[in-house]
């Protein structure tokens, strides 16, 4: 989607510092980071939201779980880490392709805010 911020970076319009591509995937660092390490990891097929998942997705969606914990093991976040998909408005969704959050490197607080 050509409006699309994360298509956008996708596609290499718009500069990121990438951590993981694969043919399905991105992974790039937050531009503006709430803990040392984070990072966000996208599918490339456009996906707005959690939202909007079905079941035939969910074999993509498992791949960010798996490329987060891969990241998380090559940043050595050995003590621990969170990854977060916020879903729509009241969670905080800024933009509306779908992103995991793996945040890490600092200890986390529970419930979050
Ligand atoms: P959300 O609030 O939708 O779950 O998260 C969106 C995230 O995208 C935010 O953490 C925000 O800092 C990040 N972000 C927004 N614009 C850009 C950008 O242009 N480049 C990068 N690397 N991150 C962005
Ligand atoms: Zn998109």
């Amino acid at each position: 989607m050509s409006d699309c911020l994360f298509c956008r970076i996708v596609n290499g319009e718009i500069p990121t510092k990438k951590v993981h591509e694969d043919e399905r995937y991105l992974a790039f660092e937050d531009i503006h980071p709430q803990a040392p390490v984070h990072v966000l990891i996208v599918p490339k097929e456009h996906i707005a939201s959690v939202a909007e998942v079905v079941e035939e997705q969910a074999e993509l969606l498992g791949g960010l779980i798996t490329i987060a914990a891969r990241i998380a093991r090559d940043k050595k976040l050995d003590s621990g880490y969170r990854l977060v998909f916020n879903c729509q408005k009241d969670a905080g969704q800024e933009v509306f392709h779908i992103h995991l959050h793996l945040l890490g490197g600092r200890k986390f607080t529970w419930p979050p805010g």
